[in-house]
């Protein structure tokens, strides 16, 4: 699929007259129809609910936005439960799926009513004695081991993963929840990340399935919910088929009456935790050309570098590049695309060929909605970007302001000289 930004150069040419350089600026007209589409793809399931997963972009003018869908929180930390809260999100609208929790994290969650994933078998135990007495309802994280392999040979290895409990720890977890008195009982499970297939819900949701059945024949527990949680990718390539999430919804729809219905766990409710693909796309970082240098290759260097993005230099993944106003320019130059960094990883692109680019060119990278400005540092002292919206007006809105160097400095408010750098 051709990718093409959701702006032209003129209309930036215009922002960064008001917010320079770096910035990523969302599309809130391919927020809303994303949203839409999921909330209709299962609407089939009364209780269907998605949590988005907020660490994939922790912006409350987006978590807002989603709420308007009926979109949840899938929080992790006490900071995200605390940024959920503040978007008017709590109770059973947020799912706490952490692992390795702090005792303040669970305190956190139980205060504003979270239903709570535990990540663990031990975690019963150390919730019981952090608030006295389990909650009502908690949900359980699986993890079946071994290697998944779903279509198009896209796999992953939860045997090697640190997340869930297995199956025999998971079944006896039950029995014990049931004997303390809850009431209500969840299954969670995430096998495989950024899955670009419209099989892997049905798959691991067909897995759930008989799994749950199991479960209500052996501990006579009947699962209220089945979180799919996240790993529904996108497109980054522009070689890859994006995901049809009606496709997805109905392979799901297909297993949940051939097995749920039957074994009379019809009224399961259906849950998802996506992240990457409710704003994944929908996001892009803008960054200007400010140097190009010749040595052994050629290097475009420009105003962004990794802690706007680390996933090239994390996990040396492919974002699409445009040099806006040049789309249709042959691409016939080879380039590096380097941020200012000490880290030779510090590359958005390795070898890209790309229409010829002089200094002033302003360059978009392509699908930064989620795991992208949320997995930002400051490295080398680099300060964070802002982050805009780009409103179904045409008109933009501030969503984030970026750092400034008091921001950095602030935690060493302890040293007086530093007093005039923290304010
Ligand atoms: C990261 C995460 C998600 C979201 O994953 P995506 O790949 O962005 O969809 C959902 N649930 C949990 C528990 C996660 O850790």
């Amino acid at each position: 699929m051709e990718k093409k930004p959701f702006f032209s150069k003129a209309q930036i040419e215009e922002i960064v007259k008001t917010y320079p350089t770096p910035f990523h600026i969302y599309d809130e007209k391919g927020l809303r129809a994303n949203a839409a589409a999921v909330k209709e793809a299962f609407a089939w399931n009364k209780g269907y609910k998605e949590f988005f997963a907020v660490k994939a972009e922790p912006n409350p003018f987006i978590m807002k936005l989603l709420k308007e869908y009926g979109v949840g929180s899938d929080c992790s930390s006490l900071t995200e439960l605390m940024l959920a809260e503040k978007c008017g999100i709590t109770g059973n609208d947020i799912m706490f799926s952490s692992n390795d929790t702090p005792v303040e994290d669970f305190e956190y969650a139980a205060k504003v009513g979270a239903t709570i994933n535990l990540d663990d078998f031990s975690h019963i135990a150390f919730l019981e004695k952090v608030l006295g007495k389990l909650p009502e309802r908690l949900s359980l994280r699986y993890n079946p081991g071994g290697i998944v392999t779903i279509s198009n040979g896209i796999m992953d290895n939860p045997g090697d993963a640190k997340y869930g409990m297995t199956k025999a720890q998971l079944f006896e977890a039950y029995k014990i929840l049931k004997d303390k008195g809850v009431k209500e009982f969840g299954m969670h499970a995430f096998l495989v990340s950024n899955t670009v297939t419209n099989d892997y819900y049905p798959v691991l949701a067909k897995q759930l399935f008989e799994l749950a059945v199991e479960i209500k024949n052996e501990t006579g527990v009947s699962l209220n919910f089945i979180n799919l949680s996240g790993g529904v990718g996108i497109a980054y390539k522009p070689e890859q088929t994006p995901n049809d999430i009606k496709v997805i919804g109905e392979g799901v729809h297909k297993v949940y009456d051939e097995i749920l219905v039957p074994a009379g766990l019809g009224d399961v409710e259906i849950y998802t935790e996506m992240g990457r693909f409710m704003t994944g796309p929908y996001g892009m970082l803008v960054t200007k050309v400010i140097h190009e240098k010749k040595i052994y290759k050629d290097y475009i260097g420009v105003d962004a570098c990794a802690v706007n993005l680390m996933r090239p230099a994390m996990y040396g993944a492919y974002h699409h590049i445009t040099v806006l106003g040049k789309e249709d320019a042959p691409c016939d130059h080879k380039y590096d695309v380097t941020g200012s960094l000490c880290e030779n990883n510090d590359k958005f692109a390795i070898d890209r060929m790309l229409p010829e680019i002089e200094i002033g060119d302003y360059i978009a990278i392509h699908d930064t909605g989620a795991h992208g400005f949320a997995m930002g540092y400051n490295y080398n002292g680099k300060l964070k970007s802002a982050e805009l919206l780009l409103k179904e007006d045409g008109s933009v809105q501030l969503i984030r302001r970026k750092e400034e160097p008091k921001d950095y400095f602030s935690t060493l408010d302890c040293f007086p000289e530093f007093e005039g750098l923290t304010k």
